[in-house]
């Protein structure tokens, strides 16, 4: 009897371990949840960081373009 599957339902899976959880939820446990907020803020510092890195390539190839622009006269 493989029927068991289907009394499953609609369900989704913890992030953090793969774990089958209830529908709505993103974690099985607290223990996941506080891994998954970590890596929250672990990804929104990397993604600032990169943000950051941006600007400052933008500003220095800026920097260097008007350089080379006020150099020629
Ligand atoms: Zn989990």
């Amino acid at each position: 009897m493989s029927r068991k599957k289907e009394e499953w339902g609609p369900h989704t899976h913890c992030i953090i371990c793969g774990k089958a959880i209830p529908e709505g939820e993103k974690t099985c446990s607290k223990e996941c949840s506080r891994k998954y907020e970590e890596e929250l803020k672990q990804y929104k510092k990397q993604q600032k960081m990169s943000y950051l890195f941006i600007i400052v390539m933008v500003g220095m190839i800026l920097v260097f373009f008007l350089a080379s622009y006020f150099a020629r006269g």
